[in-house]
């Protein structure tokens, strides 16, 4: 171990470190990949107890001395030889270590703070990778800071002027966890494990009777549990049914069709069909605007199968509606197409009209408040990446402060408007 004291060098690094209090007293190592500086206080302080918080002036019990890392210098990494002291606590009167406001546990707090800004944009195996860090520290280091800012910034609940609801799954087998968008700031402003009536029910609690009932308008699934706990907590909100989920459904009703006939071509050998309506070619009739080439295909398939070509020009007027620039011209198309939908005896599709029947005020209401959706569905497709990264969220409360992290009230990039 080399050792270099030279007093002009150390009160240059000291002022570049710039630490509270504390100056280089030695340059203990360098190598290629790192640094070592043993430092020290400027001015002697009373120590801080690391149990209770407080500042003690009973005397110092003994002194040991901890290594944390800090940012890196030129491409080297740093590490901190820091002197500690312990000390009698009187609150509960054990010998007690002190604490440092600038350190978080083997790690300065600015170095904990550069982990939690990579793990804000990238995954945390990424973030590891890139400070050299392994996995299980970066865990601990991001979940300290997020359960720190979730406790700051969590509550109280913002109230959103207008907002949609959603659940995601977030293992197999029906776990799921229910976010809350503020359709504005276009952020998630509340979630919880758990979905349906009670999980809802919660939001509106933690967001207060008078609150609730200022919101303007909500945009959902559609679904019983939500829309029950809406008219109870915030009478005042018109319903949208949301344009993703409507065409969601549609979509789900045309792969039934597709698969049930598909089946049916297998066994009868119809192999032109069977082709046809692989599911290779599934995105053709999934797609809105189809380009002639498929448009081929499409003609090949009225000919070949009248289930799946009347389902797929009924996906097609339904996108048709979306089209209407007035709640009276988007209820003439919709009445329309639930008539077309029943006639059409295709069993995914009456049930669809049926649906859309009940829940017709809801899909209309879009044409009131054009809610839009787009900000859910990128808000979902960055929850599904979330889903893919590394640590499969066993714990949900972790993946509930991920989501805040990435989508959310505790995102650093959260002051930039458009990201
Ligand atoms: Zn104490």
């Amino acid at each position: 171990m080399t050792e270099r004291r030279n007093p002009m060098q150390l009160k240059t690094i000291t002022e570049l470190l710039h630490l509270p209090n504390f100056q280089v007293e030695k340059v203990l190592e360098q190598t290629e990949t790192a640094i070592h500086f043993y430092v020290d206080m400027i001015e002697s302080v009373a120590p801080v107890c690391s149990a209770c918080g407080t500042v003690h002036h009973s005397p110092v019990h003994s002194v040991g001395w901890i290594r944390v890392e800090d940012l890196p210098l030129s491409d080297k990494r740093v590490f901190l030889y820091v002197p500690k002291r312990k000390l009698h606590c009187p609150q509960d009167g054990r010998i007690r270590v002190e604490q440092f406001s600038w350190l978080r546990g083997r790690f300065t707090s600015r170095f904990a703070d550069q982990v939690y800004r990579l793990t804000s944009i990238t995954t945390n195996a990424e973030a590891g990778w890139y400070l050299h860090l392994d996995d299980e520290t970066v865990y601990r280091i991001d979940r300290g800071i997020l359960e720190e800012l979730a406790s700051e910034k969590l509550f109280p609940v913002p109230t959103p002027a207008t907002m949609s609801v959603d659940e995601v799954a977030w293992q197999k087998w029906h776990k799921y966890v229910t976010n809350v968008v503020d359709i504005e700031q276009r952020k998630v402003i509340w979630n919880h494990h758990g979905r349906g009536k009670s999980t809802l029910d919660a939001f509106f609690k933690a967001l207060g009777k008078d609150n609730s009932s200022t919101i303007d308008a909500i945009a959902c699934d559609g679904a019983k549990g939500f829309l029950s706990s809406i008219r109870q907590h915030a009478q005042n909100a018109l319903i949208v049914l949301d344009h993703f989920h409507v065409k969601s459904y549609l979509n789900d009703a045309l792969d039934t069709v597709r698969k049930e006939q598909l089946k049916k071509a297998r066994k009868d050998k119809n192999t032109d069909l069977a082709d046809l309506l692989h599911c290779r070619k599934k995105f053709i009739l999934m797609q809105g605007r189809p380009s002639d080439r498929q448009r081929n295909i499409l003609d090949q398939l009225a000919e070949l199968n009248d289930a799946v070509y009347k389902a797929m020009l009924l996906k097609e007027q339904f996108l048709e509606i979306y089209r209407a620039d007035t709640r009276k011209a988007a209820s003439i198309g919709l009445g329309q197409w639930i008539t077309a939908a029943w006639r059409s005896g295709i069993p995914a599709f009456t049930e669809l009209a049926e649906k859309f029947h009940r829940k017709r005020h809801f899909i209309l209401n879009y044409f009131l408040r054009k809610i839009t959706t787009a900000i859910s569905e990128g808000i979902n497709n960055k929850i599904k990446r979330l889903k893919r990264m590394a640590y499969g969220y066993k714990d949900v409360h972790y993946f509930l402060l991920k989501i805040h992290q990435h989508c959310g009230l505790l995102n650093p990039r959260l002051q930039l408007k458009y990201e």
